[in-house]
């Protein structure tokens, strides 16, 4: 699954996660706290699947 950010569009992609968040690949959307968008700081209530 990948989901998007609807504030400017950066994509998280569970299979490939985010190095620059410190999220191994493989890591599940849902298992992910305390998240923010690394480009606009939003939290994943403002993020939708792709
Ligand atoms: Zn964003």
């Amino acid at each position: 699954m990948k989901y998007i950010c609807n504030v400017c569009g950066w994509v998280y992609d569970e299979e490939e996660g985010c190095e620059e968040l410190d999220i191994a690949p493989g890591t599940k959307w849902e298992d992910i706290e305390d998240f923010s968008c690394p480009t606009c700081g939003v939290g994943k209530d403002d993020f939708s699947e792709v």
